[in-house]
């Protein structure tokens, strides 16, 4: 118990001393920078406890860590884009996925698109959503049986699984394999969401059979026709993470999924020349966390936040916050413990630092 306190203690003097080095300064109206080129020029997370700020679609997240470039039973794609980091429960649920998948549903492994920036926020290019941490895209192709190259990862294109004209699954690329990795990306509690393009969506309906609830959490959706997106909710000690809507009860296969079959809904870019969200973003349009968020320091190296494997969830986020404050002396394992971002209670008693509007 006392550890327990002497730890919190010491984060509490490391976070006090993060809230003062962040310093924010309030940004004079009409010279704000975009939001989306400060987070997308951060190469490292926020080296305070995880916690998402806003919306899927606006917001950002401190406490990130990076899924390693190859495990097991993945390769993670375009490197170079650096957007391999969310929040501890997201990446430790893309390791479970695709651990289950190649154990038990004969999916040799996971090829990794995007998951966030390692702040989060609006990306420079591409996404609307993923900017809390809680957002993943996973391609529908499978791995290869051999370590693709650096330039292979910026390079190959996957294949989309369906016909640009009708809408629906090309059957020659749809395999039974690609219901099992949904059905098991849908199984976990913490996926509230999965996407997909419509034409999946309608494939999943005609032919899953037996239990059907899962398709509940598939969405039909634009685009995510060589990939899926998982989407997590927010996570146990995030006050500050905004819950999307509750899917509706039924499968979906229904008017819902109808209407994406009609002619209207395929030409959903009425003005392409209009700027997007994240091209007007700027800071004061985010949660107010997110000016400490960006100005918390980084941990040590890229490797001190990159998350270790199963089990190591709380390790990863105490080496983020050790390595940011070198005056923090190792934490006992049961204080790591204490860092799990899965355990509600946790935080609680962690005085984290408050926005305070600048005098
Ligand atoms: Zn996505």
């Amino acid at each position: 118990m006392m550890t327990l306190l002497k730890s919190a203690l010491k984060l509490a003097v490391v976070l006090v001393a993060v809230f003062a080095m962040s310093g924010v300064e309030a940004p004079h109206a009409g010279a704000e920078e975009l939001a989306k080129n400060l987070f997308g020029n951060k190469k490292l997370p926020a080296a305070l406890p995880p916690k998402s700020y806003g919306f899927y679609s606006k917001g950002c997240f401190a406490g990130g860590v990076a899924i390693p470039t190859d495990g097991p039973t993945w390769q993670a794609m375009r490197l170079s884009r650096n957007r391999r980091w969310g929040h501890p429960a997201m990446i430790a649920l893309i390791e479970k996925l695709s651990r289950d998948a190649a154990e038990k549903d004969g999916w040799p492994g996971l090829l990794l698109g995007d998951i966030s920036q390692p702040r989060g926020g609006p990306m420079l290019t591409g996404h609307a959503s993923h900017q809390i941490g809680l957002d993943a895209d996973i391609w529908f192709t499978p791995m290869p049986d051999r370590t693709l190259s650096a330039s292979e990862r910026e390079n190959i294109s996957a294949q989309s699984l369906v016909d640009e004209k009708t809408h629906r699954v090309i059957d020659r690329y749809w395999t039974p394999a690609h219901a099992r990795l949904l059905k098991r990306a849908a199984s976990y509690p913490e996926v509230e969401r999965i996407l997909v393009n419509p034409g999946i969506k309608k494939k999943l309906c005609e032919t899953v059979k037996g239990d059907r609830s899962w398709l509940r959490k598939v969405r039909p959706f634009w685009g995510h026709d060589y990939h899926f997106h998982i989407r997590i909710g927010c996570q146990p000690g995030s006050t500050g993470c905004k819950e999307q809507a509750e899917t509706t009860p039924g499968d979906g296969c229904d008017k819902s999924l109808a209407w994406w079959f009609t002619e209207e809904p395929w030409r959903p870019n009425q003005n392409p020349d209009a700027p997007k969200a994240r091209d007007v973003m700027k800071m004061s349009n985010l949660p107010k966390e997110c000016r400490i968020v960006l100005a918390a320091p980084s941990p040590e190296s890229e490797m001190a936040a990159t998350f270790r494997g199963p089990g190591d969830r709380g390790t990863s986020i105490a080496a983020v916050i050790q390595s940011a404050g070198s005056a923090v002396p190792e934490p006992a394992p049961q204080d790591v413990v204490s860092a799990n971002a899965f355990l509600p209670a946790q935080g609680a008693n962690v005085p984290l630092p408050e926005w305070r509007p600048q005098k």
